[in-house]
């Protein structure tokens, strides 16, 4: 994870982790060399310069020059402001406080993982949580999507509502919060269609689930692997839905990490969960301190 950029921070660090003396001209040249790191690593570029501009102003400021360990109090900088960029020290977790059953709307592009992370999701609800799942597919779109989502409710046993062929996505949402009710279900997982770019028609469908539903989270599914793609679908999404956080996916295959370094910053809404595999149980809370301690080593 984030291989190729904790490599290159990695050696950046190296030389000046033993030094026992720091010239300005020395954090200078290393922020150079982060910068060009995170550049390649697809980070947006606003957020890159603010980065290096705070760390380099808290580098060569605060007597941290003069200190006995000056390359590590400069690391220890570089460490505290990636966490800030990864969305701080708070893990925002998911919100299950309101009256079951508590409905979590998955939203995204086709292929992003949606569906796989909905039954992810699921099963650690059920299984760390302790509370009753149901999800429901309305993704009358795509041939075989709802057959998909039994499947892996099945694989991981939680309960899927029924198919009835023909219904809409709404009456689907309406027929899943009523069996919910009727079957003390405490968490609803509405599994919405998916999409091949952000489009107004399903942007509309999504609106009118929302508006039936009203969910206490919308969790955006993004694919980590597409880098500054991600960011901005994501920024799509937040500006027609109430985002409640994102889930970034295929964490595991992603050597640069700029989805992830630049999601707080550039949209303001936190991820909150990390798809680390395609097994269904390898979905993790994200946790910027670990993130940012995984990057540089
Ligand atoms: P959807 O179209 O958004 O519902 O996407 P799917 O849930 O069908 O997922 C598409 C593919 O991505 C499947 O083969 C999943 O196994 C895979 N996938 C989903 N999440 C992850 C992840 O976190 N890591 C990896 N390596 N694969 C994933």
């Amino acid at each position: 994870m984030f291989d190729n950029l904790s490599d290159r921070l990695g050696s950046v660090f190296a030389s000046l982790k033993g030094r026992g003396s720091l010239k300005e001209q020395d954090v200078r040249d290393a922020m150079r060399e982060v910068r060009i790191a995170l550049l390649e690593a697809d980070v947006a570029l606003p957020v890159v310069r603010r980065f290096i501009d705070e760390v380099t102003e808290k580098a060569i400021g605060q007597n941290v020059l003069k200190s006995v360990t000056p390359g590590q109090q400069v690391i220890k900088i570089v460490n505290d402001a990636l966490v800030d960029m990864l969305g701080g020290q708070d893990v925002p977790g998911i919100d299950l406080n309101a009256a079951p059953p508590v409905v979590i709307m998955m939203v995204g592009l086709q292929g992003s993982g949606k569906t796989t992370s909905t039954a992810k999701l699921g099963k650690l609800l059920k299984e760390k949580h302790g509370k009753k799942v149901l999800m429901a597919s309305l993704d009358v779109n795509r041939p075989a999507a709802q057959e998909q989502l039994a499947v892996l409710g099945e694989q991981v046993g939680v309960g899927t509502l029924p198919i009835i062929a023909g219904q809409s996505p709404t009456a689907i949402a309406e027929r899943a919060i009523n069996s919910a009710k009727l079957t003390a279900v405490d968490v609803l997982l509405l599994d919405t269609a998916g999409r091949l770019h952000v489009d107004a028609a399903l942007m509309e469908e999504m609106k009118a689930v929302a508006a039936i539903s009203t969910p206490k989270e919308t969790l955006l599914v993004v694919d980590s692997l597409t880098g500054q793609d991600a960011v901005n679908v994501a920024q799509s999404f937040a500006g027609e839905v109430d985002l409640t956080g994102v889930i970034l996916t295929r964490m595991d295959g992603d050597a640069r990490g700029g989805a992830a370094l630049s999601m707080r910053a550039v949209t303001g809404k936190p991820i909150k969960f990390a798809g680390t595999g395609e097994k269904l149980d390898q979905i993790e809370v994200f946790q910027p301190s670990r993130v940012a301690g995984r990057i540089l080593g």
